[in-house]
């Protein structure tokens, strides 16, 4: 064995015997071997190459030699170790106690640096050493150590910071250690090199794993390409090598045309060569083996078409492309996916590297459909309105002829007829109402009304679109007060809980509709907490069903707009929102039990207002006749069956009547003809000149003359209210007793 003592050039000799063992070798066996011929060489009782942590706080040895032989590694904090004054000079440590004067012996330099004399660093390293041997991590480990001479090397990186350090420590006081000063410094150097090539390999590990997180942990997926394969298949390709035959335009693109296998053949080569774990739950994959294997048959011919122009985008050097189509899962179900595919900079020659971001949007496909979906509806909605305004115009000659037919007919078959017509006339009109509700039109009109004559009116509706398998019942409360209420909204709101107990019970069942009242009391209430609920009396209003039942689960959610668990196309799921703002509107509240299996109780409270309980009962008049006098009526419609009928029976009643179809006739006959006028019957919409301007020219010039507006669409009685006195409203169609009724408003 080389003997460092025993060589004509020892330094020499034992850094030739180094280099000749440790130059192949790297990592744990480097180390290994170093602190060998470093025991070996120096032959001193323990050896050890020690790594400093991140925060410099512990060293933890990469391997260690005690008399020559290879020890266990081990680890011990610096700040009880003499490698504490290593880190803080980053300098060569040496301790000769065979020549008190040699500490820091490598540069001489020991008292500049520390600017203390050789006594007081004799002090503090003593200390050092009774620190270290009291409070060290190692302290049982060194306990039986006698440290007479002492070497410490600091590793430094490329930075010049210690990264680690090598100590060697004797025992016995042999000699005079500074001869190994140089060979220390040259080991050293090797070893720094290894130590930082080292922690450059740890870092770079940890850097990978820092991004491999980041893209494990997003909730989209991203693939990385190697597209380099196709790179020549494409370069000389024109895009209309695509298809068969003939010119390419991508969006007419008709696929059978499509030269499928050769965009296939293309893509096959491209490598997968990175995907993200999310990938693999978005597209149901087990492993990334099943899906690298498995992506291409779940192409969808639209995808294809789009990679098609991928490919030409490509070409031209394109950095980025997004686009939006559709993709399988493994189960086969269809996701909608938005691609954004991008190539680095540095990739743009090679096509080596693409990076692919696929998210799924078919949550936001299915919003957008619902978001169409919801503005159709809008759009029906004022559609619905303008032909329910024509429709009540033509309704209004219909009853009218109807009803001065049934005055002129004596035969009781006949006039049956003419009930029948008249009827069938309401219902159109009701229907209309219904229409105008929906668009909302209509103002909400509120009046005191009994709940159970809306219920009736709700089921007659029903009865065609209700199976026969399914019984309705309608409980009704003979004491039931009157609710100040909109008779379309709560009509709708039954409707449509009544039609959701339909759906729930496809096999039929029994629906149960049932009216009281109930006093919530505040203790009630304090039981069951509900925001802005006054204490007092309620309709209570329950529709029970046996059918299918709700989910616990879904409960909260059923009130949401577009909340269903129907099918596409059959349901909106706006019927239970509409109801909540119903119930709202009213003052109430809405409670909801249900069952799986067993059926659903909708539960309605709606106040029970004390003014309208009295008010109903004042409200009840009998129709009246027309006023008996030579009247003269002042009519102004631009539609001719409506003024032709209406202008019929004021003629019957004995009155005259002056048509003018416009409203510039009208305000230039009345001009004329104030003083024999005593009425006007102004229609409200009409062209160029509407009823509300032809009014505000006449009650300029005359603030007394009676004026009843007409229109097919409700007014909001507010707006009334603002034309002041002497002016009412009639809404077509109307009954011969309605336009007497409103007549003798001013004419009795
Ligand atoms: P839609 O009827 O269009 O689905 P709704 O707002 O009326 O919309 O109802 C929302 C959902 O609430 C329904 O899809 C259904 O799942 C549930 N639901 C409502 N009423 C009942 C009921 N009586 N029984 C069972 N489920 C019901
Ligand atoms: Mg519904």
């Amino acid at each position: 064995m080389f003997d460092i003592n025993n060589n004509p050039c020892p330094i020499a000799k034992s850094i030739e015997f180094f280099w000749e063992n440790i130059r192949q070798l790297s990592g744990e066996s480097f180390f290994s071997k170093s602190t060998e011929i470093v025991s070996l060489t120096t032959k001193a009782n323990y050896v050890w190459i020690g790594d400093v942590s991140k925060n410099k706080d512990k060293i933890t040895t990469l391997s260690f030699f005690q008399n020559g032989v290879k020890g266990s590694n081990f680890e011990y904090l610096i700040k009880n170790s003499l490698c504490c004054i290593i880190l803080e000079k980053k300098d060569i440590l040496l301790v000769d106690s065979s020549n008190k004067n040699q500490y820091f012996v490598d540069s001489n330099k020991e008292n500049e640096i520390l600017n203390e004399t050789t006594e007081e660093y004799m002090d503090r390293f003593n200390n050092y050493i009774n620190d270290f041997n009291e409070n060290s991590k190692v302290n049982l480990f060194f306990e039986n150590w006698t440290i007479e001479n002492y070497i410490g090397v600091p590793l430094f990186n490329s930075k010049k910071e210690v990264i680690g350090v090598i100590v060697v420590i004797f025992s016995e006081n042999t000699e005079h250690i500074a001869k190994f000063k140089l060979f220390m410094e040259i080991i050293s150097s090797f070893c720094s090199q290894e130590l930082e090539s080292i922690e450059q390999k740890r870092e770079c590990k940890y850097q990978e794993q820092r991004f491999y997180d980041l893209f494990n942990s997003t909730q989209i997926s991203i693939w990385e390409l190697d597209a380099s394969n196709i790179k020549n298949d494409i370069k000389d390709m024109n895009l209309n090598d695509f298809k068969k035959s003939g010119d390419f335009n991508l969006e007419q693109l008709d696929l059978s045309s499509f030269n499928i296998d050769l965009v296939f053949n293309i893509i096959k080569k491209v490598k997968i060569t990175a995907i993200n774990n999310y990938t693999l739950s978005m597209f149901k994959f087990e492993s990334k083996k099943e899906f690298t294997t498995d992506i291409l048959s779940l192409l969808s011919d639209d995808f294809i078409k789009k990679i098609v122009l991928s490919f030409n985008l490509l070409k031209s050097k394109t950095f980025s492309h997004y686009f939006e189509s559709s993709f399988k899962n493994s189960l086969n179900e269809t996701l909608n996916v938005s691609i954004k595919w991008e190539i680095p900079i540095y990739s743009i020659d090679s096509w080596e590297r693409i990076i692919v971001v696929v998210q799924d949007i078919t949550d936001k496909k299915c919003y957008e459909l619902k978001a169409i979906q919801s503005e159709k509806m809008e759009a029906v909605g004022m559609l619905a309105g303008g032909v329910a305004h024509d429709f009540n115009n033509q309704l209004t000659p219909i009853v009218t002829f109807a009803e001065i037919l049934k005055e002129e007919l004596n035969e009781q078959y006949q006039i049956k007829y003419i009930d029948n017509i008249l009827s069938a006339a309401t219902r159109a009109s009701d229907l209309v109402d219904q229409l105008l509700m929906f668009s909302r039109k209509g103002e909400s009109i509120f009046v005191s009304l009994n709940i159970d004559d809306v219920i009736q009116e709700s089921i007659e509706l029903l009865e065609r679109s209700i199976d026969k398998k399914i019984t309705l019942k309608h409980e009704k409360n003979v004491l039931m007060a009157p609710i100040m209420g909109d008779s379309t909204m709560l009509q709708n709101m039954i409707l449509n809980l009544v039609i959701n107990a339909r759906d729930a019970m496809p096999n039929g069942g029994e629906i149960l509709i049932n009216t009281g009242t109930i006093t919530i009391d505040t203790l009630s209430l304090l039981f069951n907490i509900k925001d802005n609920i006054q204490s007092g009396d309620y309709l209570k209003l329950s529709i029970t069903d046996n059918g299918v039942g709700i989910d616990k689960t879904l409960l909260n959610n059923i009130f949401s707009p577009f909340f269903t668990t129907k099918e596409p196309g059959k349901g909106t799921g706006l019927g239970l929102s509409a109801v909540y703002g119903t119930v709202k509107k009213h003052g109430g509240f809405i409670n909801v039990e249900s069952e799986l299996g067993v059926g659903t109780t909708f539960y309605i409270f709606i106040p029970i207002n004390k003014v309208a309980s009295s008010k109903s009962l004042e409200q009840v008049s009998s129709p009246k006749k027309f006023p008996k006098q030579n009247y003269t009526v002042l009519l102004v419609d631009d539609e001719e069956l409506v003024y032709k009928s209406t202008a019929e029976i004021l003629k019957r009643v004995g009155y005259s009547v002056m048509i003018c179809t416009n409203g510039e006739d009208a305000v230039e006959y009345f001009e004329r003809y104030e003083a024999s006028i005593d009425i006007i019957i102004l229609d409200i919409i009409m062209p160029i000149m509407s009823g509300k301007e032809v009014f505000s020219v006449i009650r300029q010039k005359n603030q007394q003359i009676p004026v009843i507006f007409s229109s097919g669409y409700p007014i909001d009685s507010e707006e009334l209210l603002n034309f002041g006195e002497k002016v009412s409203f009639i809404q077509k169609p109307f009954k011969i007793s309605e336009l007497a009724d409103k007549i003798s408003e001013f004419l009795d």
